[in-house]
């Protein structure tokens, strides 16, 4: 219980932390504050499952209902730009957004593609090759680690 109430603590913290620095991005660079952006940021902020669009959509219309696929999927797109979020790909699946910005790396679960959240001095320590030869700037780059969750495993014990 204590626990969670810490939890809960530092998800307000998150929350009206990155609010703040939205608030004074969109000052800063002239962007159009709305009730609607703040809504879906707020849900993003929320949300410590690496959501899609469509998830943080249906997430936001049991409290906004008036709020477009399309608004969502801009908004987000507009705070991943604005480093409020950033975007955490892997193949096959659609962009999920995560509001971790700070480095960090994923437990990916291969059965139901859960993305878990792992710090690791080791794995922030990885030396990056050097990429001149692609033509490609490196700005930010996460370990995956694939495997089962534990839920999975539960559900379906001989599966690997
Ligand atoms: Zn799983
Ligand atoms: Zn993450």
């Amino acid at each position: 219980m204590a626990e969670d109430l810490k939890e809960k603590r530092l998800d307000d913290v998150l929350k009206t932390k990155r609010m703040k620095a939205y608030r004074r991005l969109c000052h800063e660079l002239g962007l159009r504050d709305t009730k609607q952006k703040r809504a879906i940021l707020e849900a993003v902020l929320g949300l410590d499952t690496h959501p899609t669009a469509d998830e943080i959509h249906a997430h936001i219309t049991t409290t906004h209902p008036d709020v477009s696929r399309t608004t969502v999927y801009r908004g987000l797109e507009a705070f991943a730009r604005m480093g409020l979020i950033t975007k955490a790909c892997h193949p096959g699946s659609v962009t999920r957004y995560d509001r971790n910005i700070d480095i960090h790396h994923h437990l990916i679960c291969l059965h139901c593609d859960a993305v878990i959240d792992i710090t690791d001095t080791g794995l922030d320590a990885l030396s990056i090759p050097d990429t001149s030869d692609f033509n490609f700037e490196v700005q930010d780059f996460r370990v995956q680690l694939r495997g089962v969750c534990g839920s999975c495993r539960e559900t379906d014990p001989k599966e690997e």
